[in-house]
């Protein structure tokens, strides 16, 4: 909020922004940084958890990730920003958006884990939603609820550009940006045939059919789609990037929202006059599984699908800083077999240390196609040590993957080096 006169006294310039800066009152860690020509702020509870590694880690990803989004729409909005951060045992974990902050929630054993890509996908919201919004959430209503089936464009698209942010500064190699378009990919494929505006609406409706948060990943999904749709049509000289900032200045700027004649008019121009009629109707619109096969080797890129057997415990576990507990054992599973129990702390399978959620995945990892039928499981219970005998039991799981194509010709070549670094940087846009 806007320092007024006095001391402590701030000022909202409607009732709108007074509710949209939420505020707290206890013993907060505060540090600051400059980025991008604004104070970028941490303020955490409770205030030990901002340690100086975490801090230094923190603002280490906010230097990359923050000017990467800066660029897309050519100026930071707000005057400051802030980070605020919950952390204790119990909370849900996740994040919101607000103007000119974001409000997470991490559990204390996930401080010291990669929240990066929550606080790339939060910041992004700084523009698309709380500024750049369809039309059908303008003016904000509190007597009653707007849905819209540009969810996938608000939520969705921003999941593209946090991760997309992480690459572009470096803050993941191209690697992990690609295994995200890949787990959208399975997202997808996984979920009920759902067209990505009608699961927009999802959110009013609350389905009970797998497609509920749909438009999370399809929307991301689709937004890289016509990434790679555009700049194959212009020979990589325009980009989705040129379509967000385009509707930002031409809607938000001018108090308004975006229409669907808006968005795909800017698709379309970017892409040199293409038509998007078909995809929109097909895609995006109807229930057409999106074109990935064919679009991602144009940007140099494949989808691979393998069939991995990998071992499975059959519990549901619970972590804080003492450690992993079992807080489930499914009564025909491995773990049950091995005579592990509700409350035991493991320890380590096989050679693998258990300390974190991460562990299990390591753990799947190393023992995928085993021969070994058993393996010793250490467990904690109460005062006592114990090894239990794990049966190994594998099942089958299709990992996806994509990887950039080696002999990819140059204009695909050109596109995917163009994704992952922000490149060509759009026009000064203003105008
Ligand atoms: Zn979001």
């Amino acid at each position: 909020m806007n320092p007024a006169s006095g001391v402590n006294n701030f000022m909202a310039g409607n009732y709108h922004d007074l509710t949209d800066m939420p505020f707290y009152v206890g013993r907060f860690a505060i540090d600051s940084t400059r980025i991008a020509n604004r104070w970028i702020r941490l303020a955490w509870y409770p205030a030990a958890s901002l340690t100086p590694t975490r801090r230094d880690r923190a603002f280490g990803w906010l230097q990359k990730l923050v000017p990467a989004q800066v660029a897309v729409f050519g100026e930071a909005p707000f005057r400051n920003y802030t980070i605020f951060q919950r952390s204790d045992t119990l909370v849900n974990g996740g994040g919101l958006e607000h103007q000119s902050s974001q409000v997470d929630e991490v559990l204390t054993s996930q401080l010291d884990a990669n929240t990066s890509s929550l606080y790339s996908h939060e910041f992004f919201h700084a523009w698309n939603v709380k500024r750049l919004r369809p039309a059908d959430l303008v003016p904000y209503r509190y007597d009653d609820a707007q849905p819209t089936t540009w969810l996938w464009v608000s939520e969705g698209i921003t999941d593209y550009y946090g991760a997309l942010a992480l690459a572009r500064g470096g803050v993941e190699d191209s690697t992990a940006f690609f295994n995200f378009i890949a787990n959208e990919i399975s997202s997808v494929a996984s979920a009920p045939p759902t067209s990505v505006s009608d699961a927009s609406l999802n959110s009013w409706i609350n389905p009970t059919d797998g497609s509920g948060g749909l438009y999370y990943p399809k929307g991301g999904l689709t937004g890289f789609l016509l990434d790679v749709l555009i700049r194959d049509a212009s020979d990589n000289r325009a980009t989705l990037d040129d379509v967000m900032r385009r509707l930002y200045y031409a809607t938000y700027k001018r108090g308004k929202g975006f229409t669907a004649a808006d968005w795909w008019g800017e698709v379309s121009y970017a892409a040199r006059g293409k038509s998007f009629t078909d995809f929109a109707r097909r895609y995006v619109d109807g229930r057409e599984p999106l074109p990935v096969e064919s679009v991602l080797p144009l940007a140099g890129l494949r989808f691979e699908g393998d069939t991995i057997r990998e071992p499975r415990l059959g519990i549901g576990t619970a972590s804080d800083s003492s450690g992993v507990r079992i807080s489930q054992v499914g009564s025909t599973s491995a773990a049950a077999a091995a005579g592990a129990r509700v409350g035991d702390q493991i320890v380590s399978i096989g050679d693998v240390m258990i300390t974190n959620d991460d562990s299990f995945e390591k753990f799947r990892t190393r023992y995928a196609g085993t021969n070994v039928t058993t393996l010793p499981l250490i467990v904690r219970r109460g005062s006592d040590s114990l090894t239990l005998q794990l049966p190994v039991r594998l099942s089958t799981r299709v990992r996806t993957r994509v990887v950039p194509l080696p002999n990819a010709p140059a204009k695909a070549s050109r596109i995917r080096h163009g994704i992952l670094t922000g490149s060509p940087t759009g026009p000064n846009p203003a105008r």
